[in-house]
């Protein structure tokens, strides 16, 4: 039973929730971002069985430029149409593929016999096109990402769908433009070096295949991105970064608002990632079902924060959100969201939490709320995450650089931890840590050093040593995999000792000098695994302390010694006719 004092408290939580919306409220904008343009003339190709496509594409043709593809059996039979005249052209193929987006689509396919009075795009066996837009009536559809492109409609079997998507390709020719939704930063990327692949988080988790390898860098097709930004989030280097808001936006609504709530009386806040479109409907219809008597009413701790894509939201903002006061981050998916991303932000929460209840930090900060229905928000709302959150609210903004971003949240979090520790051991996949090097494999070829695209590993330019700065490692695990005596191992953790900011020798050696002039071109490690690898080698076997020259006396010592010179006879060029 509640008391008057639950009630003055719950009156101030509402009040202080007030405060904090109207202050998120009262900011500016983000800034604007570049756009990406589509343009479509209505060149569609509806695809299907006769029965299913020839009523659409005769619907649609008198707005659009309808091709139409049937789809025919193994064999090239198409079945169910008879060949009168249509006013469009109708083609019949098999193994159908599509690639591309609104107003570049393009469609080819192996033809089968023409209909009659048609004739298919190319002779033989090849056929194929381009469209602004894609009607598939397949019955399993050609393209299977969770987001298929902007253009493209597959509406499956029902007729009230097919209609229902018929009526949208009609309004679909003009020119269409949305927010270009990422910056990429190539120099911080870590996808890949020498044609080893080290990172492929973003390439991994997106959910409409606009990611792909493009040798050491990846490429992000700006037409194919829907903004989902789950990217963004999992990428460990910030490589990857969302834009549309930015970190430092989205980090200045998070601060305002809790530190409105705080200044207004409020306690224990938690904020609530939502997405724009179902999940503020889910809120919306939770909050009638509580006006409508019966249900509980929505927390008054809870801050909603209205993002484009749940996915974009990551460990850098609910890091400083925690800095800055609260007791925890809900992430509230719908039914919209990839199944990736529902994995990808799990194990995110699980290393942020790590971290928190390593540092000290009472109860669980971080929950991913997987909800239908208002209902199922409803009994959600029972279990919302309350943590323990730092003595002393943060005051620094968020960076526009991811680790930057997450330095100043981590900092914080430890200066003001309960039980601070210099380090807390993460799971594995983790974007912080260490390299472990086994110093009596390691040759200190320098491999690594090449390899590592965070400036991580290091060499030195006065003497033979691999030095490392903990706080840059990224955990790509490009070293480890380039490392030709395979000495190098992760150690996912985080390190808050000062020694992470700074460059630390794993494995040094003396060098080793020429032994015939004396330079220093190697270390002794390096060449003690050459003279054990390369002694009964056809060039060395005769002289295995060649191994011990530098590569110059390499050359002046094979050319002195006359046993092993071999001289090619040059011949005077043949005499040529008189003209
Ligand atoms: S570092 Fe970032 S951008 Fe590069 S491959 Fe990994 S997730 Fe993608
Ligand atoms: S040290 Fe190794 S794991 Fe760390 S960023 Fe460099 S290459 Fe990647």
């Amino acid at each position: 039973m509640s008391t008057p004092l639950d009630a003055a408290s719950m009156q101030l939580q509402n009040l202080a929730r007030t405060a904090a919306l109207l202050a998120d409220g009262a900011l500016p904008p983000p800034d604007p971002v570049s756009g990406v343009t589509y343009a479509s003339s209505g060149r569609t190709l509806v695809i299907g069985r006769a029965a299913d496509a020839m009523p659409l594409a005769a619907l649609l043709s008198p707005q659009l430029a309808v091709s139409v593809l049937l789809v025919a059996d193994a064999d090239g039979a198409v079945a169910g149409i008879s060949p009168p005249a249509y006013g469009f052209p109708v083609h019949a193929g098999r193994d159908v593929r599509i690639t591309g987006w609104l107003g570049a689509f393009k469609a080819s396919w192996q033809s089968a016999d023409a209909l009659a009075g048609n004739t298919p795009a190319h002779d033989g066996g090849g056929a194929g096109g381009t469209f602004d837009l894609i009607l598939d009536l397949s019955p399993t559809p050609l393209l299977t990402q969770h987001q298929p492109p902007q253009g493209y409609f597959a509406p499956g079997g029902a007729p009230a769908a097919q209609i229902d998507a018929a009526l949208q390709l009609a309004h679909m020719v003009g020119e269409f433009e949305k927010p270009k939704y990422f910056h990429y930063k190539e120099r911080l990327c870590a996808h890949s070096r020498n044609h080893i692949t080290g990172c492929s988080a973003c390439i991994d988790v997106c959910s409409t295949r606009a990611i792909t390898g493009a040798g050491d860098r990846i490429r992000v097709e700006p037409h194919l991105c829907m903004g989902c930004g789950a990217c963004t989030t999992v990428c460990p280097s910030g490589a990857l970064a969302y834009a549309w808001p930015d970190a430092p936006h989205a980090g200045r609504r998070l601060k305002t608002m809790l530190s409105a709530f705080a200044t207004a009386g409020g306690s224990e806040p938690v904020i609530l990632v939502h997405s724009a479109g179902r999940g503020s409907m889910l809120l919306r219809e939770a909050a009638h079902l509580a006006r409508s008597g019966g249900h509980p009413e929505i927390p008054a701790r809870l801050l909603p924060l209205e993002v484009h894509h749940t996915a974009s939201v990551g460990m850098d903002l609910w890091l400083a959100a925690i800095a800055y006061g609260a007791s925890g981050i809900a992430v509230l998916a719908t039914d919209e969201e990839a199944p990736q991303y529902l994995e990808a932000l799990e194990r995110q929460m699980a290393i942020a939490q790590t971290i928190l209840s390593g540092l000290g930090y009472g109860g669980m900060h971080c929950r991913l709320l997987q909800v239908a229905t208002a209902q199922e928000l409803q009994a959600a709302f029972q279990c919302m995450p309350l943590g323990e959150s730092p003595a002393r609210a943060a005051s620094f903004h968020v960076a526009a650089d991811k680790r930057n971003a997450l330095d100043f949240a981590l900092e914080h979090l430890h200066r003001h931890a309960p039980v601070p520790q210099e380090q807390v051991a993460l799971p594995v996949g983790a974007p912080f840590g260490a390299v472990v090097v086994d110093t009596a494999a390691c040759t200190l070829c320098m491999s690594c050093v090449g390899a590592c695209p965070e400036s991580a590993l290091m060499d030195s330019q006065n003497a033979p040593q691999l030095r490392f700065v903990e706080k840059n490692c990224v955990q790509c695990g490009l070293c480890e995999k380039t490392c030709p005596e395979q000495a190098i191992s992760l150690a996912p953790r985080i390190s808050f000792a000062a020694t992470a900011k700074a460059a630390i020798v794993l494995n040094e050696s003396q060098p080793f000098c020429c032994i015939r002039c004396g330079k220093p071109f190697g270390t002794l490690q390096m060449i003690n695994s050459m003279l054990a690898k390369l002694s009964e080698h056809g060039a060395f076997s005769g002289n295995p302390d060649r191994l011990k020259m530098c590569g110059d006396c390499r050359v002046i010592d094979m050319m002195t010694n006359q046993a092993q010179t071999r001289v090619i006879e040059l011949q005077p060029p043949a005499p040529q006719p008189a003209p």
